[in-house]
């Protein structure tokens, strides 16, 4: 169903700086609306608040590091994205005004590769904001019904997953991450879910709300999409059960481990040999837990996995 909002959506002549409309003078405010005190939590150190900073990040990505995008957006070991997932969900700074910064270097010889993969990104936020609008869709239950891996409660594996301690090293890494900073790269993202729905088997639905809990750019409509679409029950069909295997996920896109020596320090000493498997090295640190579930498990189920 993306590709087909995708085709409409480039169809359509492509946002322009013209289009975007001047800030409003003042914002009349409904008097039978209630105000909310301003939250007393500082904004974390990574992501600081502000439109200035949200543009800084736009023009610095949008002329150096999106010439790369289309080959390094999954990298974990290097920072290759743009950064602006909590400034556009909270408004900070408009989609519009980066679909359009976006599309303007569309046929750039240097960028447009990139700026096409990044444009698509953004398009794939439009799909979830549009399809949890639409009145056919149902907030937070499955488009389709039994499509999905058998969900259960499963409390212990649900609380090592949450505090990083499943013994998986790319799943730990990205759950403290969460913790730490709020945030996660997409692929952490993916492969965290993708661990606890089909290596855990437990209910997307309690992953859901624990990235929505902690994530800074956390929001209803892009973070169920997307859960949806790690479970299978989205209404983005798939032929294959996608399956995320954290160990293939973390020698391809983190290949000397990096990123897990950041997050695990219990790691950090590995050889990048194990550092992925600690398990299959000789004497694996005995301060990092065991893994929860064997490695050779999930991919041994008579399921038809997507290669990844
Ligand atoms: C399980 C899971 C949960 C997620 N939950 C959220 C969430 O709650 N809020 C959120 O903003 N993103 C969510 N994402 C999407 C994505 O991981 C983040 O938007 C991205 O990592 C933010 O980093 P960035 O701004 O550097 O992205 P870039 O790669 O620079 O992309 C630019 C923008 O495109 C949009 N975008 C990128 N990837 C996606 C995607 N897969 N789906 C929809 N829009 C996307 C975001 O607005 C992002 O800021 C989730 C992904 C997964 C797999």
């Amino acid at each position: 169903m993306f590709g087909a909002f995708e085709r409409d959506w480039l169809a359509r002549p492509l946002p322009t700086r013209a289009d975007l409309l001047p800030a409003p003078g003042r914002l009349d405010v409904p008097p039978e609306v209630e105000g909310l005190p301003v939250p007393a939590d500082r904004a974390p150190a990574e992501f600081p608040a502000g439109e200035a900073e949200g543009l800084r990040r736009l023009r610095k990505f949008l002329s150096g590091p999106v010439a790369r995008y289309h080959r390094e957006r999954d990298r974990l070991d290097l920072d290759s994205t743009s950064g602006l997932s909590p400034y556009l969900r909270f408004g900070i700074v408009s989609p519009r005004l980066a679909a359009a910064a976006a599309a303007a270097l569309l046929s750039d010889p240097e960028a447009g590769a990139g700026a096409r993969a990044w444009l698509r990104q953004l398009i794939w936020r439009d799909f979830y904001q549009a399809r949890l609008y639409h009145p056919l869709h149902k907030a937070e239950a499955a488009f389709r019904r039994g499509a999905g891996p058998p969900g259960r409660s499963g409390r212990e594996a649900f609380r090592a997953w949450c505090e990083g301690r499943t013994g998986s090293p790319l799943v730990d890494a990205a759950m403290r991450q969460l913790l730490t900073t709020g945030w996660m790269p997409n692929r952490a993202r993916l492969v965290a879910a993708s661990f606890l729905v089909r290596f855990l088997l437990v209910d997307w639905g309690h992953g859901e709300g624990w990235f929505r809990r902690f994530l800074v750019d956390g929001e209803l409509a892009v973070n169920l999409g997307n859960w949806q679409w790690v479970a299978g029950i989205g209404e983005d069909r798939s032929p294959f059960i996608r399956l995320f295997d954290p160990v293939r996920q973390g020698r391809r896109f983190n290949p000397a481990g990096a990123y897990i020596r950041r997050w695990c320090p219990e790691l950090a000493g590995l050889d990048s040999r194990w550092v992925h498997a600690p398990w299959e090295a000789e004497s694996p640190p005995a301060s990092y837990p065991r893994p929860m579930v064997d490695p050779a498990w999930a991919g041994g189920r008579p399921w038809n996995i997507a290669p990844g």
